[in-house]
C-alpha cells in the first residue's frame, strides 16, 4: 500500500430513509495514511452514512467504491475482512467471555470449521492489548462498563486487522486517559498504512489527531479539508450553533478555547 493510495471512495451518494432523504451528495475519499474525523450535530447523518459505506444501509443514488470495485460486488466475508467497523452505541447480545468475543473479529479470517491458528491467536492478543482490554479477558463480556464494552468492541475490530476502519463515536463513553489511547491506536493503524474515519464530536481531539475533517450538516458536507480548514468561528456557529473562540496552545495545536451558545 503506498501513502497516498486512495482505499475507499464515495461519490455523489444520497441514502433515503422511509422517503426521507438523510444523505444528500456526500463525496469523500480515503488515503492509506490518513485519519478522517467525521463531524456533525446529532441528526446530521454521520452513522447513516458511515452504515451505507459498510454496504449495510441502502443508498439511492451515487457510488461507494472499495479499492475501485463497487461495494456491492464484494462477498460478506470479503467486505468483513477488508472493513473494520464500530457502530455507535454497540449492544453486546450474547454473555460471552472477553476473549471469545474478540476471537469472532477473526471470523472473516478462518476456512469454513477451523480453529484459531497461532496467527489468528497473536492477532486477538494484540488488540486486547492494544485497547487496555487484555485483563478483561476472562469477564462475561455483558457485565462490564460501558466504556469497557466499547473498548472491547473495539478490540473484536481491530482483531480483524481490517486495512479500512469506520468507527462511529468511540471515545464517547470513554475516561480521558482511554479516550487518548485509543485515538493513539487509530493513529498507529493509518501510520502503518490503514486508512480511518472516526465520527467524533470532541473537536480538540479531532484537531489534534485528524488529518483530516468532514463536516456534515443535514446530511451535506459543508466543509473538509484539514483541521485549520474546517473549525474555523464561522463554520462552528453556522453547523453547531457555537460562539467559539480558536486558538493554538503552547505546541501550535489547534484548540477551541472556549464556547457558548448563540444567545437568541
Ligand atoms: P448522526 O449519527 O449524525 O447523529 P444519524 O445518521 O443517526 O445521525 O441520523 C440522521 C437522521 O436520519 C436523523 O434525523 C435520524 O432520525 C434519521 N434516521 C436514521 N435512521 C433512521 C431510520 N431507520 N428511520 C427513520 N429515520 C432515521
Ligand atoms: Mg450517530
Amino acid at each position: 500500500m503506498t501513502s497516498s493510495e486512495i482505499l475507499f471512495e464515495v461519490t455523489d451518494l444520497s441514502v433515503s430513509i422511509a422517503e426521507t432523504t438523510i444523505i444528500k451528495n456526500v463525496e469523500l475519499r480515503l488515503k492509506a495514511g490518513e485519519l478522517h474525523g467525521l463531524l456533525g450535530p446529532n441528526g446530521a447523518g454521520k452513522s447513516t452514512l458511515l452504515k451505507a459505506m459498510t454496504g449495510l444501509q441502502e443508498f439511492q443514488a451515487g457510488s461507494i467504491l472499495l479499492r475501485n470495485e463497487s461495494i456491492n460486488t464484494y462477498g460478506s466475508d470479503q467486505r468483513g475482512k477488508a472493513i473494520g467497523y464500530l457502530e455507535q452505541n454497540g449492544y453486546i447480545h450474547w454473555p460471552l467471555k472477553v476473549q471469545r468475543l474478540v476471537e469472532l473479529g477473526r471470523v472473516p479470517h478462518l476456512p469454513t470449521w477451523t480453529g484459531l491458528s497461532d496467527k489468528d491467536s497473536a492477532s486477538v492478543e494484540k488488540a486486547l492489548k492494544q485497547t487496555d482490554t487484555w485483563h478483561l479477558r476472562d469477564r462475561i463480556s455483558t457485565t462490564l462498563s460501558g466504556g469497557e464494552k466499547c473498548r472491547v468492541l473495539l478490540a473484536r475490530v481491530f482483531a480483524g486487522e481490517p486495512d479500512i476502519l469506520f468507527a462511529d463515536e468511540p471515545i464517547a463513553a470513554l475516561d480521558p486517559a482511554h479516550q487518548l489511547m485509543v485515538m493513539n491506536c487509530f493513529r498507529q493503524f493509518v501510520d502503518a498504512g490503514g486508512t480511518a474515519i472516526i465520527a467524533i464530536h470532541d473537536l480538540n481531539m479531532a484537531a489534534r489527531y485528524c488529518d483530516k475533517l468532514l463536516l456534515l450538516d443535514k446530511g451535506e458536507m459543508v466543509a473538509r479539508g484539514k483541521p485549520d480548514d474546517v473549525l474555523n468561528e464561522e463554520n462552528l456557529k453556522s453547523v453547531y450553533g457555537i460562539l467559539a473562540k480558536i486558538r493554538r496552545d503552547e505546541c501550535n495545536r489547534l484548540t477551541i478555547h472556549s464556547y457558548s451558545l448563540i444567545k437568541n
